[in-house]
């Protein structure tokens, strides 16, 4: 049911965007809160990305997310950037204040928040492993490296998409350059785990449900396993995480908690984070 009175709009833009849970999650969010507002899918193919955000300003709109493939372009369209845009290279929220648009990332804290809350882990002083090199793990190896993260090892299919994310990232934490490893892998599965605290698996290999970049005999009983993928909600790596008896999370918790951290810069009021992750949880 639309709001009465003048909703404020808010949305989201993606291309593709019609798999997006935010509208349902931003929406109930919304009706909890009792405030006026009404978040919009929109799709926006690349060519378009500049003009619908300079139009969001004339249009009236408060705050728009940005999803993939959008993120990190969506940087060169902002008046101002905050501190978690700077480091993440990439906005994924945008708040539009007196003819502005300010971009923001809430992907990293989503992250930490979705680790300590599910994993109950802080990455303070831990040996981490990410897995992929795209936004997703751009934002989790941003997080981890702003939280005190002992050591970081990156692996990932391409090496061209590696090799631009150990570059931002050694330049955004100078001081921490002789603490980031990496390694192409290819066609080849990760075989040797051994000293990992926790491993996040942030490729969109196991969207389909088939696919697991890391060898069984990799796991250990000492880790800790995050997948960013939210749906399916058990992917392969999770999978072979539970036979492994190992503590998992999957991306449903970063999913909820950017969401609310956006909810809650937009609006100033605390996010009704228990009737956000309901309306998750009945997603079949
Ligand atoms: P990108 O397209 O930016 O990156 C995709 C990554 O997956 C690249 O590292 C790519 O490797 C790798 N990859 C894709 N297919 C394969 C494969 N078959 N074998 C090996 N590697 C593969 O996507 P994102 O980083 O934005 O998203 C990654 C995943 O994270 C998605 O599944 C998405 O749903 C999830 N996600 C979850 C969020 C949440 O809130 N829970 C937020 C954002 C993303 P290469 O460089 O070699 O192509």
């Amino acid at each position: 049911m639309l709001p009465i009175g003048a909703p404020k709009i808010y949305g989201i833009f993606g291309y593709p965007v019609h798999h997006s849970l935010s509208p349902l999650m931003q929406n109930a969010a919304f009706r909890a809160s009792k405030v006026p507002a009404l978040y919009i899918p929109f799709e926006i193919p690349p060519e378009a990305l500049g003009p619908a955000l300079r139009g969001l300003i004339a249009l009236g709109i408060r705050g728009i997310n940005i999803t993939l493939p959008h993120k990190e372009r969506a940087v060169f369209s902002m008046d101002r950037l905050t501190p978690e845009a700077q480091r993440a290279g990439a906005v994924n929220t945008v708040k539009i204040e007196r003819g502005e648009l300010i971009g923001h990332n809430t992907d990293g804290d989503g992250f930490l928040l979705s680790l300590r809350r599910d994993l109950k882990m802080d990455p303070k002083g831990k040996v981490a492993a990410v897995i992929g090199a795209g936004g997703a793990a751009k934002g989790v190896a941003v997080a981890l490296l702003t939280h005190g993260v002992d050591q970081l090892f990156l692996y990932n299919r391409s090496r061209n998409r590696l090799a631009h994310l150990v570059y931002h990232l050694k330049k955004t934490f100078p001081s921490r350059k002789n603490s980031i490893f990496s390694q192409v892998i290819g066609s080849k599965k990760i075989s040797d785990l051994k000293g990992i605290d926790l491993l996040i698996q942030a490729t969109s290999a196991g969207m389909e449900g088939k696919m697991c970049l890391i060898e069984p005999s990799a796991l250990h009983k000492g880790m800790r396993a995050y997948e960013t993928i939210y749906y399916p909600k058990e992917t392969p790596f999770l999978r072979m995480a539970r036979q492994k008896g190992i503590p998992r999370a999957n991306g449903m918790g970063m999913l909820l908690y950017q969401g609310a951290l956006a909810f809650e810069w937009w609006t100033g009021k605390k996010a009704p984070v228990s009737v956000m992750k309901q309306v998750l949880k009945k997603v079949p």
